[in-house]
């Protein structure tokens, strides 16, 4: 039988879960998961079925309607995959629906957190539905679902899904989570949600919190932490204008509602399309219209990834490239040209960064490497966003835009509700630019390794300026006041990251003396400076750097300042250790597992 994903047990042949009704009972107390899962399956089935799992203890597998329990066994967890849950369906009656109760106190989904605030939160890309219940894991399955969440009643929750009543317990409607007198306990209250759209399991999210919310559009409302909240809705306040520059390029958007959750400073990612409600971290708030990149990919997300998806993580560039394509092309229409050529312009330093990141493992820098037996987790990278970029900019600029967008809008209303691969695109762009393998190599651009010859680097004014004072800075020159007085966040992080590692120690000090970069508001240049000033050996900024990591779990700053620290110096390796040991609670369990990569090669 042949695999479908490198990334699941799934074997192709049995059915796939097409609804999952879940109860999920959450206990602060021990920072664990009480669940069952009733998965329908798409069509009746006897004999073998497999489900991915995750540190999940499996109880129970029972038919829902004769009660009969179902043998199972759970194999022994691999590193990558988890532990296969294997069933066996009567042969004599075939089985649309299984009903399997589960517990987890490790889930690499979940986060806990105590402090300042009884909060917990998901993040399940790419394959770590798996650890809040059993699934088949794999975007290809995708899969409706009801919840309910039974939390403490002080708290409240919120899901990529619709809310449809908040209620006190009903006795044994969780009896197979845990026993009645856990389920209906005083102070105990249950969030009913729905999900009518059908959607990848990485996209199953919630949160529970001290979390209350502002209407900031006519489909939008942003929820966040009391303290946070008012600051939040000023930020997006541009979010509806958004969305219809979004439709007017990509079509309808059939989400419904686009409401933003602002998370707590360990939220990993800078944020997570969630459908109907994006999680974001909280760094992107900083009073700076171009942090609205972030909602800008986000949005762009409820198009490419969440109404087309990737069919596996191979294909992972068909969700991120585009959507860092039709990103860019929502800033153009907001704030222009120039705004959307320095995104380029970041984009490209990255892509390069990232190529030279992979230099003894070039399989990475393909559009569509082979996964096979590698953690997701392991090799995230910029190559998917951005060399997916650069492919899609390299039609647009063959065919013409006009087409290009004609092409795009086909493409979305063609595979919408489908998870499609690589092949399936290739084919769809030969059927609809006849001859366009024969302007542009497709072949090298899917299959091949690092930058191809015709992708381009972005031509700005402003952008070249930023290069040119960077480089004029890293021969001495410091730039003047007045070519600076006008930068926002976005030009200070391409000049620093286009200073690279090799300025002086002293070049480091004097740079900051003058502009005060690691006081910064804004989080993407205090890291750049950070980052920056560590690589070049300044000792001065491993406090501020300290600060930094045991505030905020955001994985791109945890990447970029634990690698510094480990490369730059025995102290600095030492150092990186003991943050870490120290910070290690705060982090997500994805995060966890990053630092430690990064702490195991170079500490
Ligand atoms: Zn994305």
């Amino acid at each position: 039988m042949a695999p479908v994903d490198p990334e699941t047990v799934l074997d192709g042949e049995s059915p796939l879960t097409s609804h999952v009704a879940l109860t999920l009972y959450l206990d602060f107390a021990t920072c664990s998961l009480h669940g069952s899962a009733l998965l329908t399956l798409s069509a009746a089935h006897s004999g073998p079925l497999s489900l991915d799992t995750r540190s999940l203890t499996i109880h129970s597998a029972i038919d829902p309607t004769s009660l009969s329990p179902i043998p199972f066994s759970v194999s022994q967890p691999d590193p990558v995959l988890g532990s296969r849950l294997s069933l066996s369906l009567p042969a004599e009656t075939p089985l649309s629906s299984i009903l399997i109760s589960f517990s987890t106190s490790s889930s690499s989904a979940l986060h806990f957190l105590s402090s300042p605030f009884p909060y917990a939160y998901t993040q399940c890309h790419s394959i770590h539905a798996r650890s809040l219940f059993p699934c088949h894991d794999t975007p290809a399955a995708r899969l409706r679902f009801t919840a309910l969440l039974n939390i403490p009643s002080s708290l409240s929750a919120v899901m990529a899904a619709r809310h449809h009543v908040r209620r006190h317990p009903i006795p044994s409607e969780g009896s197979l989570s845990c026993p009645d007198s856990l389920w209906c306990a005083p102070g105990r209250i249950v969030e009913h949600f729905i999900m009518d759209q059908p959607i990848p399991p990485y996209l199953f999210a919630f949160a529970v919190g001290h979390i209350v919310s502002r209407d900031i559009g006519p489909r939008t409302r942003v929820y966040a932490g009391p303290d946070v909240v008012d600051e939040a809705a000023r930020e997006f306040a541009g979010t509806e204008e958004m969305i219809r520059a979004g439709e007017k390029l990509f079509g309808p958007y059939d989400w419904e509602r686009f409401d933003l959750l602002v998370l707590p400073m360990s939220f990993p990612y800078a944020g997570m399309e969630n459908p109907r409600m994006v999680f974001l971290t909280p760094t992107v708030i900083k009073g700076d219209p171009a942090g609205a990149h972030v909602v800008a990919h986000e949005l762009a997300h409820s198009w490419t990834g969440n109404l087309i998806t990737n069919k596996t993580n191979e294909d992972f560039w068909l969700n991120e490239g585009f959507t860092t394509y039709a990103e860019r092309r929502i800033v153009e229409v907001l704030q222009g040209e120039e705004r959307a050529a320095l995104s380029m312009g970041r984009g490209w330093r990255e892509l390069n960064r990232t190529v030279e990141r992979f230099r003894d493992n070039m399989e990475f820098t393909k559009l569509k490497p082979c996964m096979q037996g590698i953690d997701p987790d392991d090799v995230y990278s910029q190559i998917p966003y951005e060399k997916g970029f650069q492919f899609l900019w390299r039609i647009e600029r063959q065919v013409g835009r006009p087409v290009f967008d004609k092409f795009t809008k086909k493409y979305i209303s063609t595979f919408k509700f489908q998870s499609i691969d690589t092949e399936t695109f290739i084919d769809f762009l030969k059927a609809n630019m006849p001859g366009i393998e024969n302007q542009i190599d497709l072949r090298l651009w899917v299959e091949g390794i690092g930058i191809p010859p015709d992708a381009m680097e972005p031509v700005s004014a402003v952008y070249n300026k930023i290069k040119t004072l960077a480089s004029e800075f890293k021969n001495g020159q410091m730039s003047g006041d007045d070519e600076v007085v006008q930068w926002n966040g976005q030009e200070w992080q391409l000049y620093l990251e286009n200073l690279s590692s090799n300025i002086d120690p002293s070049q480091a000090l004097a740079l900051d003396a003058r502009y005060r970069l690691s006081g910064s508001r804004d989080w993407e240049v205090k890291v750049a400076f950070l980052e920056l000033a560590i690589s070049s050996g300044c000792k001065e900024y491993f406090a501020e750097a300290e600060r930094l990591l045991k505030q905020v779990g955001r994985m791109r700053y945890l990447r970029l300042l634990y690698t510094a620290l480990a490369k730059c110096s025995d102290e600095g390796k030492m150092l990186a250790r003991r943050i870490y040991a120290e910070a290690r609670n705060c982090y997500h369990p994805i995060a966890q597992g990053v630092v430690e990569s990064i702490l195991s090669k170079h500490a």
